[in-house]
């Protein structure tokens, strides 16, 4: 496992006054609206599909 990053912005008022809340991992606090927060890693994602090719018939090119 990684260390996990700091958030830069409070998600609510989108101000940087972030600080650690309490002892709780993930858990912090903004100062500036006075808001307690954790983030929480739900999961991972799938990886999106390869693009395919352009199959489409040809239209157009009729002369
Ligand atoms: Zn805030």
């Amino acid at each position: 496992m990684t260390t996990r990053a700091v958030p830069f912005h409070c998600p609510y008022c989108a101000e940087e006054d972030l600080r650690p809340h309490g002892d709780r991992h993930g858990a912090w606090e903004c100062r500036a609206c006075l808001r307690a927060f954790s983030l929480s890693f739900i999961g991972l994602l799938a990886p999106p599909l390869p693009a395919e090719p352009m199959t489409s018939p040809q239209r157009g090119d009729l002369s």
